[in-house]
């Protein structure tokens, strides 16, 4: 059985009436947008780097209880964390929420971000719950300034 209240566990709801890192960085070495224009979910991520290190993560913008508790959920977990580790923490969590919903939610080594294995029964929020992931991704190897899910 899923349903709402599996989907918006008490963690998810937590994450988004109080928002973890959500501010302006004046002085973020990367910055990038990113827009869901499935939901409307909107962010701009600020990224502090030392060297490959992630020293400090914030975001901003509006969006639903999935993508603000997703990019306050993954600003914690980010940092300290090496590029490398950002990196392969991506793909674990895009594996997660993405993965078939026949075998149990694989969710070693993601802590927190494990809260979010409900997704993967709606599709629909799957954008939602990736959006700053996206945007984090972009952000970090340069480039792109703004990113959009569709
Ligand atoms: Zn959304």
């Amino acid at each position: 059985m899923s349903d709402l209240r599996d989907l918006y566990q008490e963690v998810i709801l937590d994450h988004n009436r109080r928002p973890r890192n959500f501010r302006h960085m004046d002085d973020a070495d990367r910055v990038c947008e990113g827009y869901n224009p499935l939901c409307g979910d909107r962010l701009t991520l600020f990224v502090d780097l030392d060297g490959d290190v992630i020293r400090d993560v914030a975001f901003e913008g509006t969006g639903c209880a999935i993508s603000r508790a997703s990019a306050s959920l993954m600003t914690d977990a980010l940092k300290g964390k090496t590029l490398a580790e950002a990196d392969a923490l991506f793909d674990r969590f895009h594996q997660l929420v993405t993965s078939s919903t026949d075998a149990p939610a694989d969710t070693a080594g993601l802590g927190k971000l494990a809260v979010f294995s409900g997704v993967r029964e709606y599709p629909s929020r799957v954008k939602c719950a990736t959006l700053s992931w996206h945007t984090l991704r972009a952000a970090l190897t340069g480039g792109a300034t703004k990113v959009s899910t569709e």
